[in-house]
C-alpha cells in the first residue's frame, strides 16, 4: 500500500470504483475515462511500479492476469476480440505508476 497511489486506495477502499472483478491477486474495474465501450483495468493488489520493476517473483501474478484476460473480455461480451494495453513509464504514456493492463473493446479499429 503506496499512500499516494489512487490504485493502491482504491485497492484498500479508501477511493471507490466500479468493480467487476476480484480475487486474492487482482482488481478489475472500469476505467473512469473510457475510450471504448468497454475499458476495464486490471490491476495487481500488490503496488508494482510498472512491467519494468517486475521481478521472478511476479511470474506466476502476470501468469494469472494474461490467462484472466480473456476470460474477463468473453464476461464483458468481447466475443470477437479484444486490445490489451500496458503503458509502462512516462515515455510510454503510463500515468498511474501502479502497474495495470487496459482491457479494451467494443470499437477497436487497426492501431
Ligand atoms: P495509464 O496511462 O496506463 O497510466 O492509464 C491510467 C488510467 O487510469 C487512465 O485510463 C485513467 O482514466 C484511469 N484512472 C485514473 N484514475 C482512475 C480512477 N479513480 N478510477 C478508474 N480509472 C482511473
Ligand atoms: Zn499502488
Amino acid at each position: 500500500m503506496h499512500a499516494d497511489c489512487i490504485f493502491c486506495k482504491i485497492i484498500a477502499g479508501t477511493i471507490p470504483c466500479d468493480q467487476v472483478y476480484s480475487d486474492e491477486l487482482v482488481i478489475v474495474f472500469k476505467d473512469i475515462q473510457p475510450r471504448s465501450p468497454v475499458h476495464l483495468l486490471v490491476v495487481p493488489r500488490e503496488h508494482i511500479i510498472s512491467l519494468s520493476e517486475l521481478e521472478p517473483r511476479h511470474d506466476a501474478l502476470m501468469a494469472h492476469i494474461m490467462r484472466l484476460l480473456p476470460t474477463l473480455a468473453k464476461q464483458q461480451g468481447l466475443e470477437d476480440g479484444f486490445r490489451t494495453v500496458i503503458n509502462t513509464g512516462p515515455a510510454g504514456g503510463q500515468v498511474v505508476f501502479h502497474l495495470h493492463v487496459h482491457l479494451m473493446g467494443g470499437n477497436i479499429r487497426g492501431i
